[in-house]
């Protein structure tokens, strides 16, 4: 059942929440021009990202592709480049191919109608309400991570926050909160109100405009809201990875498959380590199942820890020398034999620009 409201709930969003916005809405980029393909763009990059983080990638993301002809227009590797570090990958593959949509379908304007919208590569309930309140004003609550934190203390919702119906209907109250007002402005207003006084740790109270009829301050520990359920713990995943010498200079790395985690992205080519398997046997048997080449495994050169959302990568990586067989394109989309300056051009994920940064020292020292 979806919580009600506390009473004169509405005349506090207009007469408290939407003018503190006016005053302490923060000077974020892409509020300066509100145009559907920026809102589009720096939604899709602020999704499980920090607004510091978004702010450099945005800038130069609207300096390279200033519209959805110039990001169709790019190659898949120029945008993977733009995006390298800010994570979640498939977010940027899907804005290259909708664009490609936009392109073909809506002569290149992102289009105001929601099942058009709908109908675009990556775009779901969330990004929707965003274009369609933030840049066409129209009457769509959002519902990101702030905006169920602020609910769920302005209700004091007990309930476990990580349940699909428990998320319906904080949806819910959020409509119903939103009511008349003016769509862009409230979405805005509870999301800053989120990050910047009603945080995670220990919300601001007194500087906020919700608190005369919140029912999580007036608990009196508004901190205990919303209550989450444990996640289950997150397996360590360990691999082994190699760098294979050519000559002193170039080495070989690998794309990976498009239907893949990171894929488009580069890496240095290798795989998880099976059981009973020591790294060295690891990785002689990954470069023979993805590249059909033997090597002889030498020293290593840098073991990288790195979290994902699911898994802690342990990679552990490997000078290799290459025994002379071509590669050929057998568990991966690609393979280049390259120099550190090539790298330099082409995208990879965090994990492998470590191994990049190892490889700069080691070969400049
Ligand atoms: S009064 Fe406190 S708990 Fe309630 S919404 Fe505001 S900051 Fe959050």
């Amino acid at each position: 059942m979806t919580p009600r409201l506390p009473p004169q709930s509405q005349t506090l969003v207009e007469q408290k929440l939407l003018p503190w916005f006016v005053e302490n809405a923060r000077d974020l980029p892409w509020r300066r021009n509100r145009n559907p393909y920026a809102v589009w763009i720096s939604e899709t990059m602020l999704q499980q990202t920090r607004v510091d983080t978004v702010i450099p990638y945005f800038n130069r993301w609207m300096e390279a592709f200033p519209d959805c002809q110039a990001l169709a227009g790019a190659e898949q590797g120029q945008v993977l480049k733009l995006w390298e570090g800010l994570g979640y990958y498939a977010r940027a593959r899907n804005l290259h191919a909708a664009a490609q949509q936009v392109v073909e379908n809506f002569d290149g304007i992102l289009p105001s109608d929601p099942f058009a919208l709908l109908s675009l590569k990556g775009i779901g309930p969330y990004t929707l309400a965003a274009i369609m309140s933030l840049a066409f004003n129209q009457s769509y609550a959002v519902l990101d991570g702030n905006v169920e934190r602020v609910l769920a203390r302005f209700c004091a919702m007990g309930e476990d926050i990580r349940k699909p119906q428990v998320k319906k209907g904080l949806q819910t109250m959020a409509t119903r909160l939103l009511g008349a007002h003016p769509p862009g402005m409230f979405n805005e207003a509870m999301m800053e109100l989120g990050a910047t006084v009603c945080t995670p740790g220990v919300p601001q109270c007194g500087k906020c405009p919700l608190s005369p009829a919140c029912r999580g301050f007036k608990t009196g520990s508004p901190a205990d809201f919303p209550y989450k359920s444990k996640k289950k713990p997150i397996p360590t995943v360990k691999v082994g990875a190699a760098v294979v010498w050519k000559d002193a200079r170039t080495f070989l790395i690998a794309q990976r498959k498009q239907n893949e985690m990171l894929g488009g992205l580069w890496e240095f080519p290798g795989g998880k380590v099976e059981a009973g398997e020591s790294m060295a046997e690891c990785i002689a048997r990954e470069l023979e199942e993805e590249l059909g080449i033997q090597v002889v495994v030498g020293d290593e050169l840098i073991k990288v820890r790195h979290s994902y959302t699911h898994f802690h990568l342990r990679m552990n990586v490997h000078h290799c020398q290459w025994q002379g067989d071509s590669p050929q394109i057998i568990d991966c989309a690609d393979f280049r034999w390259v120099t550190l300056e090539d790298c330099r051009a082409l995208p990879f994920s965090r994990a492998d620009l470590k191994v990049l940064d190892e490889l700069t020292r080691t070969r400049t020292d």
